[in-house]
């Protein structure tokens, strides 16, 4: 099966020309591993080198630091792809989120060693917010970086983080003004190699079998000031103004999944048989993948408005939660019908939709919860 482009119009002859190598890439070394990677909870770590050499990592780092200079339509196309396929690499959050914080708040020295390495895969990256005590309430973090001479101590533990285990840098949010709220929220690049640096385990999840999810531990970890990313006590600022892109790559993937599920409930039904006809002859089973056919057809619509906005700096946050929340509520909607649609053959593993589904449920609750894109979209009103 492969997505249907033919109709966008958020791309280009370049990006289809993209989307081409990354089907031949997926399809050599993704595609045929990926049971593999959901049995053994990762994806191989030469996977990230692989996809760093055939020029999949980090599209909008600029030329002058290793990267292609792409715009934002070529990692849509990753997620798009990745989505599709069903696989859950976590190299989008690499590419999608960590990349794009170097380039727009890093030192250039940050930026001359980091990003050709992120462009390469040399350095899988994480970035961490969320705390055991604090996810959507972000201000309510406890990780501590506390000045120290030319130094920051850092002390405190993060949860859920996606390329835990595999990251070997990761941008820590913490406090390095514990008395403030956002104001004391501040950036700061750790290595993995550090002292006071511990990953937990990788954490047993419902889904996103072959994402590694961590625990990470820092406790007397030093790190030098040069380490900030950006200004000190700017960190809740950033992350208000880099959430919009990870909302939007979050969107294309779901949007992609949705899209999948449906092809997968199209084919099923068609092929299988009840009470002498096809499943899919069935009223119910027509109106059920149209009306998703007809949301999907919106969707599509939907995130060209949305990616095309955004290549052009125009998208806001509260747009970009409206297309996260939209389009991962359709994903959930998606998956679920479709397997509903397979009947008992959609709960065994041995059919892609069980994997979507269960990689589904996830999607309206990682880069904020539903209830925080409603409050976002809320407060704009
Ligand atoms: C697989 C996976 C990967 C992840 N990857 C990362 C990562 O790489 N980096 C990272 O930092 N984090 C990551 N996360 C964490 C994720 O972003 C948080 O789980 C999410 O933001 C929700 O925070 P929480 O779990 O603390 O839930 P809580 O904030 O405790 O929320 C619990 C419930 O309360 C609701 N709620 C909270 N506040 C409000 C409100 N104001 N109004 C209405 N309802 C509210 C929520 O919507 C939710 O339903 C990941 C999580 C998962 C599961």
């Amino acid at each position: 099966m492969m997505l249907d482009t033919s109709r966008r119009t958020a791309f280009g002859p370049e990006h289809e020309q993209f989307r081409d190598s990354v089907r031949r890439f997926f399809a050599r070394e993704l595609e045929p591993h990926i049971d593999r990677w959901e049995g053994a909870g990762i994806i191989d770590r030469e996977f990230w080198t692989k996809a760093g050499a055939a020029g999949l990592l980090c599209p909008t780092v600029p030329e002058e630091y290793g990267g292609p200079g792409l715009d934002f339509g070529f990692n849509a196309v990753i997620d798009e792809e990745l989505g599709y396929i069903g696989s859950t690499a976590g190299i989008s959050l690499h590419s999608d989120i960590v990349a794009d914080y170097l380039v727009a708040y890093g030192s250039e020295e940050q930026k001359q060693h980091w990003l050709p390495r992120m462009v390469s895969g040399e350095t899988p990256t994480a970035i961490a917010m969320t705390e055991p005590g604090a996810g959507s309430d972000l201000q309510g973090i406890r990780t501590s970086a506390i000045r120290d001479g030319n130094h920051y101590m850092l002390n405190g533990s993060k949860t859920y983080i996606t390329n835990g285990q595999h990251a070997e840098l990761v941008i820590v949010v913490a406090k390095t003004d514990p008395k403030e709220g956002a104001k004391g929220v501040s950036l700061i690049l750790v290595e993995a190699d550090r002292e006071g640096y511990a990953r937990g385990r990788n954490l047993d999840k419902i889904g996103f079998h072959s994402q590694d999810t961590s625990e990470l531990f820092f406790s007397d970890l030093r790190v030098p000031i040069t380490n900030c990313l950006g200004s000190e006590g700017q960190g809740f600022a950033y992350l208000m103004n880099q959430l919009p892109q990870e909302r939007l790559s979050i969107a294309a993937s779901a949007q992609a999944v949705a899209q999948r599920a449906l092809d997968e409930a199209v084919s099923f039904t068609k092929g299988r048989k009840a009470f002498g006809r096809p499943i899919f002859e069935f009223q119910n089973s027509k109106f059920t993948l149209a009306d998703l056919a007809t949301k999907l057809q919106v969707g599509w619509a939907h995130l060209d408005w949305a990616i095309t906005r955004h290549k052009a700096g125009a998208l806001t946050a509260a747009e970009a939660s409206a297309a996260k929340l939209w389009h991962t509520e359709l994903q959930w909607e998606a998956c679920d019908a479709s397997l509903q649609l397979h009947g008992g053959a959609g709960y065994m593993n041995e059919y892609p939709i069980a994997r979507l589904w269960r990689d589904a449920r996830v999607t309206r609750i990682f880069g904020g919860t539903s209830e925080i894109m409603k409050e976002v979209v809320g407060r704009s009103l």
